[in-house]
């Protein structure tokens, strides 16, 4: 007899930067009491530790491109490999290149189905939101609207994030073009992927992106994609 396989919600997040892969990520984790897992959160710790990998990240970050496939791929295949991830997962920055997508697929391979979302903003709006973004100096939280001066979890200083400069931006926005934007095609096809209009208050597109994964999870039904 074959044990069922418990249902595991995983799930990715796409989209350019600014398109607020990060806060609904953050949402829909808490509500199902998942892991969310940020390699941007991960990098940007292990920097303000001063890790060896740290130390490594630090001027490609800087420079607004991406970390080695290799390096992301071990990073977030370790972090899989934790039991917090048994009932799922929701992976926000991973993968980032078609060489990561692929290796997501083995490295979940049995277990479940993968919801991909993919959240679309106009590149005008994402240069508007990347420009007003913040972040705490002292805990890396991003910060929501609210927050105007200082962290509302450890009342630390809100600063702009060193790869949110015009510069930057611009050069991250183009990385997405070239390496990121060819996975879309990569998952496309799949009966579980979603595009979100990520163009409208944050509860709106929350609200959406619930009811599109919910619904796409229930229809693999456990299928192997
Ligand atoms: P994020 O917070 O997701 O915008 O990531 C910030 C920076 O971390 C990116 O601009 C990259 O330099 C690096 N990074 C994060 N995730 C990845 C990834 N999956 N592959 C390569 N580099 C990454």
């Amino acid at each position: 007899m074959t044990r069922p396989i418990a249902a595991a919600l995983n799930v990715v997040m796409l989209g350019p930067p600014g398109a607020g892969k990060g806060t609904q990520a953050e949402r829909f984790a808490r509500t199902h009491g998942l892991p969310k897992i940020s390699t941007g959160d991960i990098l940007r710790e292990a920097v303000t530790t001063g890790t060896d990998l740290g130390r490594a990240a630090k001027a490609t970050m800087d420079r607004g491109e991406l970390i080695g496939d290799e390096v992301m791929i071990g990073i977030v295949g370790e972090r899989l490999a934790r039991p917090d991830t048994e009932r799922g997962f929701v992976l926000d920055g991973f993968p980032r290149t078609v060489t990561q997508a692929t290796a997501l697929d083995g490295l979940i391979d049995g277990r479940g189905p993968l919801v991909v979302v993919d959240i679309v903003v106009p590149e005008e709006v994402l240069l508007r939101r990347l420009a007003a973004r913040r972040i705490c100096g002292s805990c890396g939280v991003n910060a929501p609207i609210e927050w105007t001066t200082t962290c509302g979890v450890c009342n630390g200083e809100l600063v702009t994030r060193t790869d949110d400069g015009v510069g930057i931006v611009r050069e991250r926005l183009k990385v997405y073009h070239l390496q990121t934007a060819p996975i879309v095609n990569f998952y496309s096809g799949r009966p579980t992927f979603r595009k979100i209009d990520g163009n409208q208050p944050p509860d709106q597109v929350t609200t959406l992106m619930d009811k599109a994964i919910c619904q796409a999870s229930a229809v693999s039904n456990g299928a192997r994609l």
